[in-house]
């Protein structure tokens, strides 16, 4: 699955869309501060595996992720065509650290605030959608050149 961010794909939308994650006490251990949320979305044409890969990047320090998460927002059974190992496809369904990207120290602290502020139907709403203009992008480029 090959994964670009959000924010080259639909410049303007993620402009105007980009989420800021802010941190007010030293909650978990985790530096206190703002962190952008970077979206990435696969662009595999006809792939429809329906997760965001999200990076927390803080807004004031170095442009290194603090930590990077896969998010799967459908049910655990509709990944399953991805794997036959089932706590391969299992893992896909919900939020998990994302085992081959680049990760701060506090990468499970981050893990816990995501899993708290993906509660908010709006933020899943607005991954669902930004999913949705990046398919329907690729979907209808596949017969253009791209760049
Ligand atoms: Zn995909």
């Amino acid at each position: 699955m090959p994964l670009e961010p959000f924010d080259q794909i639909c410049p303007a939308i993620a402009c105007a869309e980009l989420r800021v994650c802010t941190v007010p006490i030293p909650e978990l251990g985790v530096p206190t501060g703002d962190y952008f949320l970077r979206e990435f979305y696969c662009t595999e044409p006809g792939c429809d595996c329906r997760r965001v890969l999200i990076q927390f990047l803080p807004k004031d320090g170095p442009a290194q992720p603090a930590a990077t998460i896969n998010f799967g927002w459908e049910k655990a059974k509709y990944y399953r065509k991805w794997s036959s190992d089932p706590d391969l496809w299992r893992e896909m369904a919900g939020a998990t650290l994302e085992r081959f990207a680049e990760q701060g120290p506090h990468k499970a602290n981050f893990l816990v605030i995501f899993k708290h502020i993906i509660q908010d139907r709006t933020l899943v709403a607005a991954f669902r959608r930004h999913y949705r203009l990046v398919k329907d992008l690729i979907e209808g480029e596949t017969s253009f050149d791209r760049r």
